[in-house]
């Protein structure tokens, strides 16, 4: 399998940046909106509000959530660049396939695996 090593890990550093960029204004919107709530308290007054409010909240936390298991998924795979074993499974060891690479650069299994692992086997 041909990988090029260094275009794969500046790609991988590129997606990182962007990550933690987006982690970082997430992370800044909830502060701001954990700031508007004190001051308006929308718990008591506008039920609708609130569970509006509520739900956008969680749906940043599960952005920046989303985005921190891309990060640690990112550092697997630079990790696995710089051992060198990248391309290979890190469960049965097999190669990942340069298709599956070109898709996800940050993948640390093969599609099997990765199956196996979604449907928590
Ligand atoms: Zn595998």
């Amino acid at each position: 399998m041909t990988v090029d090593i260094d275009k794969t890990r500046a790609v991988l550093l590129q997606e990182r940046e962007r990550l933690l960029r987006e982690i970082d204004e997430l992370e800044s919107g909830l502060a701001v909106s954990l700031a508007d709530s004190s001051e308006e308290s929308p718990y008591d007054q506008h039920m609708a509000e609130a569970a509006a409010f509520t739900q956008e909240r969680q749906m940043d936390l599960t952005l920046e959530e989303n985005a921190r298991m891309s990060v640690a998924r990112i550092d697997r795979a630079l990790a696995k660049l710089d051992e060198g074993t990248y391309g290979a499974c890190d469960s049965c060891t097999k190669a990942i396939g340069s298709a599956r690479l070109r898709i996800a650069p940050d993948a640390s299994l093969c599609i099997d695996c990765q199956r196996l692992a979604e449907k928590g086997l």
